[in-house]
């Protein structure tokens, strides 16, 4: 999307040609007015021109007489004398008389009659630069004020984005083909309109983006943009909400006019949920924002179907808007722009890879597996990464080690380069980290380990066990969960097995399996005693997911008991398998403390070549 360029011709352009019309039009005045009026002569004069034959007019009236030089260019007049014979030597001098000579304005009216047309000029040559000059600061995307006159106050600060050819188009945005396809409709419907209205279709009047951060929604937005051959108002929620009161909903009425003299056009309102949050009628909500949600409310009810005002909105906390704005007639599309699935991913790291210099042998399915539950501006950091490593190492194009590593800088953060374990410290991360990945390896139905390292991160992990997913996973089965609870325990049971003490290096694994075990019973329906009960509910689905109670105190002490219940058991089922694998555990963690990260081959090398001694 490339924002409106200001004309080039420099403003000094119209002063010059002011400055030139100017002077010629005083120079005018000057001639007519100064050089040409009327030059009071003596009578002596009037007798010598006569004689030379140099009267072009003459006009003698009570007072005066009036006449003009042969050339008509020069009026002079002269008094009355008592002169019998000035009619014939007149007529003999080749005059012609006339009562027509008009007696030019006397010299100070005509200074000042100049001086007020000077002064005009000047007015009106000032009026029209000062327009020229107002509305490029208007076109101009780097100047604030919208439109002409005040402070720029209660004015909308929307920038209007014209397509052009340099700006984001639709194959910029990758994966997110449904939201895609609806907004594509739209930028249709801007185009031919006709088509849609013959059979009597009405544009959607507005398109909701909603999905979690970084998904691409104001990507897909300054995508639309690109592709629309029409006028693209674009302001943030925030923008609206201001110190003064009333001064949001003058902006929402003023881009609205500003849009409907510009129709067709669209409209875009990123992070709405600033000024479309629920009207919950508490005494300390903010007057301000309300007032603004109706003055939007009322814009959008305010103009007919098919005048080509498109509103599009992004948000991330769509249950936190307001109903008025979500029912049909306001937003009656909303396009939900999720997470990208392993294609997506796959898709957003190639478009990305295009900035960058890959080497060939890349593999992207890989790194997009790596990468699961990534967004898609999480995916571009990790391109960026990735390039970022490969120049810090001197190297001319991005590995697929590079791109790698960046999957987990992006995750974990940066190593930490220096040596902040002791040793012991260092082992006790080594057995807890292969804790994970053998009870992970023992299970049949869990992901398979890709990496294991023991490399501090700047996140504060100080070792991590990275499973990747071979495919794409839509359900989970209750054993899968299951088992991906005993693996979080995994790690504390390694540490209770080998040093007969605890650590706090478990307290994320703990977290991880609570939240899991608490889901598994309060949402997922998977306890006997509670069958399909929803006990919490969702409430910031795109930001976290945090939940809230909907049951008595009763069921929640049940909830806790039975969450308990579940992280013990799987707790159990993990020591047993270490038990049964210990040789391995201390062969797998001795390897990996002294090489600090080991691949899921070798891994799998160790652990399957210990079974054959095993069986042997
Ligand atoms: P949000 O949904 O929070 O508005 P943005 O649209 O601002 O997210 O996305 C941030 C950045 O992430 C984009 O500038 C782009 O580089 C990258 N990105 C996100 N989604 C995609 C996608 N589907 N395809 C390509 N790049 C993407
Ligand atoms: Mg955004
Ligand atoms: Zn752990």
């Amino acid at each position: 999307m490339q924002e409106l360029k200001p004309n080039k011709k420099p403003i000094i352009i119209y002063w010059i040609i002011a400055m030139v019309l100017f002077m010629m039009v005083n120079g005018f005045m000057y001639k007519k007015f100064v050089n040409q009026q009327t030059e009071e002569v003596g009578y002596n004069v009037f007798m010598q021109m006569i004689d030379s034959k140099d009267i072009g007019e003459a006009s003698i009236q009570d007072n005066q007489i009036l006449f003009t030089n042969k050339a008509g260019t020069k009026t002079y007049k002269t008094g009355i004398v008592n002169d019998a014979e000035l009619y014939e030597r007149l007529y003999n001098s080749g005059a012609t008389f006339g009562a027509e000579i008009i007696e030019q304005s006397n010299p100070i009216w005509s200074y000042i009659i100049s001086f007020v047309i000077q002064i005009v000029l000047i007015v009106v040559a000032w009026r029209i630069i000062s327009k020229l000059l107002l509305k490029k600061m208007g076109d101009s995307p780097d100047m604030m004020s919208f439109g002409t006159g005040g402070m720029g106050m209660g004015k909308s600060n929307a920038r209007v984005y014209v397509k052009s050819d340099t700006g984001i188009k639709f194959k910029d945005v990758a994966g997110e083909e449904e939201a895609k396809d609806l907004l594509k409709e739209i930028v249709e419907y801007l185009h031919e309109p006709q088509k849609y209205t013959e059979i009597g279709a009405v544009l959607p009047k507005g398109a909701l983006l909603v999905g979690p951060p970084g998904t691409g929604k104001t990507l897909l937005a300054k995508a639309v943009a690109g592709e629309a051959n029409v006028p693209f108002f674009s302001i943030s929620g925030s923008e609206f909400v201001q110190m003064f009161v009333g001064m949001g909903a003058a902006k929402v009425r003023d881009l609205f006019k500003q849009a409907k003299d510009k129709a067709p056009c669209i409209v875009f309102i990123d992070e709405i949920d600033a000024i479309g949050k629920k009207r919950d009628g508490q005494i300390s909500s903010n007057d301000e924002r309300e007032q603004t949600l109706n003055q939007l409310l009322t814009e959008m009810d305010g103009f007919e179907g098919n005048n080509g005002v498109v509103i599009l909105a992004a948000t991330n906390r769509p249950e936190s808007l307001d109903p008025a704005l979500l029912r049909p007639g306001r937003f009656d599309r909303r396009v939900p722009v999720e997470l990208p699935d392993l294609k997506g991913r796959v898709d957003i790291l190639k478009v990305h890879a295009k900035k960058v210099r890959c080497s060939d042998n890349v593999d992207f399915d890989g790194i997009a597996k790596a990468a699961s539950g990534a967004s898609g501006a999480q995916l571009a950091n990790i391109v960026n990464e990735g390039a970022l490593r490969a120049v810090r190492e001197g190297r001319r194009s991005v590995t697929q080690a590079d791109l790698m590593e960046s999957v987990e800088v992006v995750i974990a953060g940066y190593q930490k380069k220096n040596k902040i374990l002791s040793n012991k410290e260092k082992l006790v991360v080594a057995y807890h980290e292969v804790g994970h990945a053998l009870v992970a390896a023992m299970q049949t139905q869990s992901a398979p380990v890709q990496k294991i390292t023991i490399i501090p991160r700047t996140s504060g992990a100080l070792g991590y066990t990275m499973q990747v997913e071979d495919g794409e996973h839509f359900l989970m089965t209750k054993t899968e969960i299951l088992n991906k609870i005993a693996t979080y325990t995994g790690g504390r049971a390694a540490e209770e097995l080998i040093f007969s003490e605890i650590t706090t290096g478990a307290s994320n694994d703990i977290e991880q399996a609570t939240k899991l075990a608490r889901a598994m019973v309060s949402r997922y329906g998977m306890s006997e005693e509670f069958d399909m009960v929803a006990l919490e509910t969702l409430t910031n689905q795109y930001l976290g997911g945090d939940t809230s109670l909907a049951c008595s105190a009763e069921t929640q002490t049940k909830i806790d008991k039975m969450v308990v219940s579940v992280v013990t058991e799987q707790h159990e089922k993990a020591k047993k398998i270490l038990q049964e694998n210990i040789q391995k555990l201390h062969e797998i963690s001795k390897y990996l403390y002294e090489h600090e990260t080991i691949t899921g081959e070798e891994f799998m090398n160790i652990l399957s070549s210990e079974e054959n001694t095993l069986l042997s």
